[in-house]
């Protein structure tokens, strides 16, 4: 069934489903995707707020675009140094933590809320390490639907502290996120909610996703060689690249980007079919990265991480595994020397750049991007600051001592 030019089938067995339908595909257990049927006009109403900016672009209702928190269109920065030293043309760094509640995740949950509205569904229901969550929680606030956010249990203090914020009715299951996901999904059958989790369980959402191609293009320019993008499971690359592609067909963009999956080692499911040329992703036994977001083994919906190697593949690109320590060193340089402070998940895309600088993977003249996915402030601990305490002048003037240029007396 259709809406507005749109259809909705399986992109594993081709079954087709109705707009209405949000989960897997019930015959094989595939991501269900949106497709363009007939091709819908390319620009959608120009004034109109967010994503809803691009409604000719994408399954939604120009008329739902009250829903929108301004969402998308976040400001792309130059960054020269990073561009020296990875031995390429141009790096732009793409600020997407500058969301509405800090991450990428808005444009999607911007899409979803809206197709629960449209739907009538009885609320929505996302499992989430916190970005999604808070996501879901504030739009589905402000479309007034019930919420219900599905956490795993050792989820960041201070991105649990900003989704209850929201108001949502919260859970918190124990174990990785997989195990999170799939009570999300039960509960969305048995009480006949959306489901917004950020896999590909929601082609709305996940088609929402296309909007990063369209802003891109926008404010860099019709050729970007290279999207360097944090990856889970791996939506956001698979939007992405869709995007890119609706720009390639309409002449808007000179060539679809390689793209790269940056993960963290602890759980690169992605990265580890990738190096082993094999066309399948497995599940990641067990997950030993800190690195919250990006830490989903796909336990129970490795298809989802298959779409995204085909992606990657699709696009000339490739998935990368990072570790810890470089995904740490890449936040610091992002804050410290280039004034942008993002969540360890996002620096993944900057510590992937990083990485394969100085090899040959990249050409002197390529325009390169790193998606920026989520914001620092969420992720700073709820521990007592480690700074030292001074109650009255007295005592700042003792803790101070003399100042001057760092390294003197
Ligand atoms: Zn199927």
């Amino acid at each position: 069934m259709d809406e507005q030019g749109w259809s909705f089938a399986c992109a594993a067995c081709g079954v087709t489903y109705d707009a209405s339908y949000t989960d897997y595909c019930a015959r094989c257990g595939s991501p269900v995707l949106a497709q363009r049927g007939v091709r819908a006009p390319d620009t959608g109403p120009a004034r109109l707020p967010g994503i809803w900016r691009w409604a000719g672009r994408l399954p939604l209702d120009p008329a739902q675009a009250w829903l929108s928190l301004g969402e998308s269109a976040t400001p792309v920065v130059a960054a020269p140094t990073l561009a020296k030293r990875a031995g390429v043309g141009q790096v732009w760094l793409k600020l997407d933590h500058l969301n509405p509640t800090g991450s990428f995740k808005d444009r999607a949950a911007a899409a979803g809320v809206a197709h629960a509205l449209r739907h009538d569904a009885g609320g929505v229901v996302c499992a989430s390490s916190g970005n999604a969550a808070a996501s879901v929680a504030a739009y589905a606030a402000r479309a007034g639907v019930p919420c219900v956010i599905v956490v795993p249990a050792d989820v960041p203090a201070n991105k649990l502290a900003s989704l209850l914020a929201y108001g949502p009715t919260p859970i918190a299951v124990p174990g990785d996120y997989s195990r999170s996901f799939a009570l999300a999904r039960e509960l969305a059958r048995t009480l006949g909610l959306t489901n917004l989790a950020t896999t590909y369980v929601n082609p709305h959402a996940v088609a929402a996703l296309r909007t990063v191609a369209f802003d891109l293009v926008e404010q860099v320019g019709p050729r970007v060689d290279w999207v360097h993008v944090p990856t889970a499971s791996g939506p956001l690359v698979h939007g992405m690249v869709q995007g890119f592609r609706d720009l390639c067909a309409t002449g808007e963009a000179t060539r679809l980007p390689r793209t790269v999956a940056v993960q963290p080692e602890g759980c690169a499911p992605i990265a580890a079919a990738f190096d082993a040329g094999v066309e399948w992703v497995t599940a990641w036994p067990q997950v030993t990265t800190a690195v919250s977001g990006i830490n989903d083994p796909l336990e129970g919906y490795e298809g989802d991480g298959t779409l995204t190697l085909r992606e990657l593949h699709a696009s000339g690109g490739r998935a990368l595994a990072v570790s810890d320590a470089d995904i740490l060193a890449a936040q610091e340089l992002l804050a410290a020397e280039l004034g942008v402070f993002v969540e360890p998940a996002a620096a993944s895309s900057v510590a992937g750049l990083l990485t394969l600088a100085g090899g040959s993977v990249y050409g002197p003249d390529d325009t390169v991007v790193c998606l920026l996915t989520g914001h620092g402030l969420k992720t700073v601990g709820s521990e007592p600051a480690r700074v030292p305490v001074a109650a009255d002048l007295g005592a700042a003037m003792r803790v101070l001592g003399p100042l001057g240029p760092k390294g003197r007396g």
